[in-house]
């Protein structure tokens, strides 16, 4: 009897236990919840619709380098390139009736006549410059400052030029905004280069001419490498790499036919 009396009291007692757990852990899982709450929406913030949206497009650009083996010389983006292409938030860069095709691959109107490049093309002819940390690079053709804040990712020294005064401003403003501080930015016309800045370890330009910009080679470093699309408005433009050599000799390599809008200015 007394037997059957104890079981029934470590009964009751094991029933009044795991009740109290349940309440604990009740607590326990309120508590949690309201720490982490904000922390997971924090993270939905970081991991919003822009930053899925950029990782779809290196996924296509990924998939379109592999064929350009003849290009690049092998059939892969560096993965500071990749991760620049990644994490520049090409939305901010845009007009806003542009942001909703900001992450497709094609170049989108900034206005005065002017594009913002193709993120293929923009990934191709940075991985062509070769960046390393600490190089000093030029651009001509600030444009939207999209292409700059993708420099800026690989080097703290990018000059880059424009020619369009609201261009050259807005681009300022937004590269400034977005924490692009190390981007020196400048109204000009590109064709004559950076004399006060040079030489530079890269150069790209982001307009076609009919020619390779002599300026642009005096300012090239010896072992420097120079990216720019060449041919006019009306005929086939190639996207050419120039190599000066440490003893200064230059040579130039036609890669892929492009399409760029034409760099003006006085020359
Ligand atoms: N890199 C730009 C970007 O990321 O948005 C795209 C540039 S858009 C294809 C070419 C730019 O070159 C235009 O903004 C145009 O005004 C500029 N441009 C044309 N000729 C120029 C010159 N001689 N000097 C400087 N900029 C020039």
């Amino acid at each position: 009897m007394n037997f059957f009396k104890s079981l029934k009291t470590a009964h009751i007692r094991i029933q009044h236990q795991s009740t109290e757990s349940t309440h604990c852990w009740l607590i326990v899982g309120f508590v949690l919840s309201l720490l982490l709450v904000p922390q997971l929406a924090l993270a939905a913030s970081a991991d919003g619709p822009e930053t899925q949206a950029r990782a779809a497009l290196l996924e296509q650009l990924r998939s379109d380098v592999r064929g350009m083996q003849h290009v690049l010389g092998r059939d892969h983006l560096s993965p500071a390139v990749e991760q620049a292409l990644a994490t520049v938030p090409r939305h901010e860069f845009v007009p806003p009736d542009q942001r909703r095709d900001a992450y497709k691959d094609i170049p989108l109107p900034i206005g005065y006549g002017q594009t913002i490049s193709q993120p293929l093309i923009v990934g191709i002819m940075t991985e062509l410059l070769n960046l390393q940390p600490g190089d000093k690079v030029l651009e001509i053709g600030t444009g939207s400052g999209y292409q700059a804040a993708i420099l800026a990712m690989l080097t703290d020294q990018v000059y880059s030029i424009e020619i369009i005064p609201p261009l050259h401003r807005r681009s300022t403003e937004t590269l400034q905004r977005l924490g692009y501080t190390q981007v020196h930015t400048k109204l000009g016309d590109g064709y004559n280069g950076w004399p006060d800045a040079a030489p530079f370890d890269a150069i790209i330009v982001t307009a076609a001419g009919d020619h390779i910009p002599p300026p642009l080679i005096a300012q090239l470093k010896p072992g420097g490498r120079m990216v720019l699309p060449v041919g006019s408005r009306y005929s086939a433009q190639q996207l050419v790499l120039v190599l000066k050599d440490d003893a200064g000799r230059v040579q130039s390599r036609a890669l892929m036919p492009v399409h760029f809008v034409p760099l003006t200015g006085g020359h």
